[in-house]
């Protein structure tokens, strides 16, 4: 069992005197009991804002409103609470109303890419099912910035049918990422129906879930809720830590739970200005949470989301944290770090570049020491020429085992089979002159 802080007791006793401290771990009590105004968190953190400061907070939550659970506050540090990590990812800035010309309001085209209301399908074989409208702790920095609170509730489950539906009407659809909001926010027995039904459909391999519980109430990853995810495997758990700070004894005792209940657990992080855009602070984040059995998965830009623009980096910074994380850490602990191309172009990798140099039959490459070397390429390879006639192939593809395949993209460029020889923009003046003729 994990000891309380000196600050949750304080807390507890503020927002409740007569239950004190007994009902800190009850998630729903965290849930009733979340801070949504300035006036409760001053008093609950015995901070005091000035006037005017007070008048533009209120402005900025008006649009984009306030919302943390008493555990989550209970981590900031009172003393530097304006540069506390903690502080900055819960707290609004009057910076959020700030909107930034490049500032798009759906910038990953979620919505458009949605065949069904609640279905993002972006990718050939797999789609974003958002089966919660409402999250724990409204994180300042959120993607969804556009919708947090505003039908703060949960989907009905004729509403959760139609994804389900089209899932199941749509058979290259192998993994279902459950998001939201935050899919823990569904009551137990919601939340086994939907993974029973999602397992009901053969063609669905692979179920995960993206949640923040671990990190802003790890309460809510209950035994209940663990002998439930665990009759459903193979399901895969994302969570979203960004700072070590957040890697507290009760975050462990969740993780621990979850990953004891043979969930492979991966962690999303988002670069923010102010936040985490150090590589010493990136490294002991990724050591921590490999330590807990959590491996680092993304490491995301900052999108274009408005109100966003006082959190974002240069890309610079994300390169700069990879070439210290790179070589220098396990391998297993370096996350990919993406940029969500906007309009629905989908998570690019950006990375150091490695490949310095090529021959016909060398590549010269340096580490991440500085070391320039040379690979040695084979003088005698024989090429596979693929006509996509797996039966005939001597490599042995079992064709029950194989994926129906449809190359796009630069994969199609690449394809033998395929005549398509460019990929060619349609907007350009030389194709609006060939249109004309
Ligand atoms: C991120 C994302 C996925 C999952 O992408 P992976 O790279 O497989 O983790 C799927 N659909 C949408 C719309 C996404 O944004």
């Amino acid at each position: 069992m994990t000891q309380h802080t000196q600050a949750q007791k304080e807390i507890a006793k503020k927002i409740d005197s007569d239950t004190v401290i007994a009902n800190w771990k009850d998630w729903r009590w965290q849930l009733k009991h979340s801070i949504g105004d300035v006036d409760t968190f001053e008093t609950l953190l015995g901070i005091k804002f000035k006037a005017e400061e007070k008048d533009k907070l209120k402005q900025t939550l008006e649009k984009f409103p306030l919302s943390v659970t008493p555990y989550y506050l209970s981590l900031i540090d009172t003393d530097d609470f304006r540069n506390d990590p903690i502080f900055l990812q819960a707290f609004p800035s009057p910076k959020e109303l700030d909107i930034d010309e490049d500032d798009l309001e759906d910038p990953l085209s979620e919505d458009e890419d949605s065949p069904v209301e609640g279905i993002t399908h972006r990718y050939p074989d797999r789609v974003l099912f958002h089966i919660s409208n409402t999250c724990s702790m409204y994180c300042r920095h959120c993607t969804r910035k556009r919708k947090v609170g505003d039908v703060d509730s949960i989907p009905t489950r004729d509403a959760v049918s139609e994804g389900l539906e089209y899932i199941r009407n749509t058979p290259h659809v192998r993994d279902v990422l459950l998001s939201g909001g935050d899919p823990f926010m569904l009551p137990d027995a919601y939340l086994d129906w939907i993974l029973t039904k999602l397992r009901e459909i053969p063609h669905v391999e692979i179920i995960r879930i993206g949640t923040r519980m671990p990190v802003v109430l790890p309460y809510r990853v209950t035994d209940d809720l663990v002998e439930i995810l665990k009759k459903h495997h193979p399901l895969w758990i994302n969570t979203h830590f960004n700072h070590p700070r957040e890697v507290t004894a009760s975050s462990r005792e969740a993780l621990r739970k979850l990953a004891d209940a043979g969930i492979p657990l991966g962690n999303q992080t988002v670069l923010l200005s102010g936040v985490n855009d150090c590589h010493r602070i990136m490294k002991s984040l990724v050591h921590k949470l490999v330590q807990n059995r959590v491996r680092p998965y993304y490491l995301y830009q900052c999108d274009l989301s408005e109100g966003l623009s006082h959190f974002r980096t240069p890309v610079g910074k994300g390169i700069e944290i990879m070439e210290h994380l790179i070589g220098h850490t396990s391998g297993f602990a370096v996350p990919t770090y993406v940029i969500d191309a906007p309009h629905g172009g989908g998570k690019i990798p950006v990375m150091p570049s490695y490949l310095i140099s090529w021959s016909t039959n060398r590549v010269i490459l340096r580490n991440y020491e500085g070391v320039i070397t040379s690979y040695k390429e084979p003088d005698s390879y024989e090429p596979i020429y693929c006509d996509r006639k797996c039966e005939e192939c001597k490599l042995q593809l079992k064709l029950d085992d194989a994926a129906e395949y449809k190359s796009t993209g630069i994969a199609k460029l690449l394809a033998d089979y395929d005549e398509a020889v460019s990929l060619v923009p349609e907007d350009t003046d030389r194709m609006e002159r060939r249109d004309v003729e």
